[in-house]
């Protein structure tokens, strides 16, 4: 193996060109890749692939100066793992990585001027002995001018019919789109949402939220007033190689499953010509297996594409945490940081997280405490990730 030691002015930013054979696994396992990492992310490259089986042929600077001495050597000393992380958040902006936020509709319908959908559907998603009520509601949106069309990872507003406390019309709520932008039947013109309906005690009495109500109890052929849509954070990277780890509670599956449905559902890939190889993770968090969301189609595609999609469940009142606690999503975030950490190293990852806000800092403190054991700082490096549109938070 030959590497050049060619080192820049700064001392340790030279940047260096692996090239590798027989890396990856089962389909993406290929003859020859190369990568091209700053030297704080090598020593956690030359792991990655130690770990993939992949054989190093070439270590190579490629800013090596005309006159730097070349030599035989093994793989550089370890750099330390904080600046290894540092360096691969706030170098990890190449064209594939990033989301793409053109021809993303916005505000096509206002609240002043609401489309009116008609619903097409609306069925429970909970299986018998579930906790609480939620639906998948589908509306056509065919007839409209502009038609409301919208992309994966998108929000709609829905303004429930009547009226408040006051008199005056309810205002709108957003709900996470759940169907790619194909819609559920790929006809190009239909919505989907998961709602949950909100209900608390207050005063000895149970309050039922408005519009989820409005939501879970309506029936088809119905006319709903639909706004939107919105929403950039949320959008899925074009990098068909990309990494893609979810962390969803609850309706915060939405999101996901267009995700994955877009990667995995056999009409969506050979609609789109789009064929996800890269790898995705999903956390889910329910607190009863009769509360997973979805779950059927989930379990299909991690047979279906063992080598790309991974599924992880935290089912809180079933499942005990290495504690003898509940088991939540944090705790299996928490299970599997060296391999969530490694792939945070790969400028092609991208976390999402959606679900209700309460969900944030259990999932802060399991990054925080998983980044703590590798001797890096959560809190430098979260901000860097959301900097290079990495990080992906949509909590309500
Ligand atoms: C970007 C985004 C995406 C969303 N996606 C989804 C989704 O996919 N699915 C989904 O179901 N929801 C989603 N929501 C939430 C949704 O917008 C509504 O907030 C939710 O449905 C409740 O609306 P409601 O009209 O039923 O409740 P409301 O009648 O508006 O009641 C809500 C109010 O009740 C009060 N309240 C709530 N809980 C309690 C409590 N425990 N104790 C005392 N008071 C309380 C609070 O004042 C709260 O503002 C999303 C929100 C956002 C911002």
């Amino acid at each position: 193996m030959r590497v050049s030691t060619a080192r820049g002015p700064g001392g340790d930013d030279r940047v260096f060109t692996v090239v590798v054979e027989s890396f990856g696994v089962g389909v993406q396992r290929r003859a020859e890749r190369r990568f091209t990492v700053p030297f704080a992310q090598l020593q956690s490259l030359m792991q990655t692939i130690a770990r993939s089986g992949g054989h190093i042929r070439v270590v190579s600077s490629e800013d090596a100066s005309a006159d730097a001495p070349e030599s035989t050597a093994a793989a550089p000393s370890a750099p330390p793992a904080a600046a290894a992380a540092k360096a691969s958040a706030k170098t990890s902006k190449p064209k594939s990585a990033t989301v793409s936020h053109a021809d993303v509709p916005v505000n096509l319908y206002k609240p002043k001027d609401p489309f009116l959908g008609t619903v097409v559907d609306n069925y429970s998603l909970l299986a018998e002995g579930a906790i609480g009520r939620v639906n998948h509601i589908t509306f056509d949106l065919a007839g409209g001018d502009p038609q409301l069309h919208y992309v994966e990872g998108q929000s709609i507003g829905i303004i429930p019919d009547g009226t408040d406390a006051a008199g005056k019309p309810h205002k709108l709520r957003l709900y996470s789109i759940a169907s790619t932008r194909h819609g559920d039947n790929m006809a190009d013109h239909t919505v989907s949402l998961c709602v949950r309906q909100l209900e608390y005690e207050k005063e000895g009495q149970t309050i039922y939220g408005v519009c989820s109500t409005f939501l879970c109890d309506i029936q088809p052929g119905a006319k709903v007033k639909i706004t939107g849509p919105v929403g950039k954070e949320m959008l899925l990277p074009e990098d068909e190689e990309a990494i893609v780890i979810m962390l969803a509670t609850g309706t915060g599956i939405a999101p996901m499953r267009t995700y994955l449905r877009r990667m995995f559902e056999a009409s969506e890939r050979e609609r789109n010509g789009w064929q996800f190889r890269g790898k995705a993770w999903l956390f889910m968090g329910a607190p009863k297996t009769a509360n997973l969301l979805y779950d059927d189609d989930f379990n299909r595609y991690e047979a279906e594409f063992p080598d790309n999609f991974r599924y992880t469940k935290a089912i809180s009142r079933e499942q005990q945490n290495a504690k003898g606690g509940r088991m939540y999503i944090q705790d299996r975030v928490l299970e599997h940081a060296d391999e969530i950490f490694a792939m945070i190293e790969d400028p092609k990852t991208h976390v999402y997280m959606c679900g209700l806000r309460g969900m944030e800092p259990g999932i802060d403190e399991a990054m925080t405490a998983a980044a703590t054991a590798q001797g890096l700082d959560w809190s430098e490096l979260r901000p860097q990730l959301k900097k290079a549109e990495r990080w992906h938070v949509e909590t309500y």
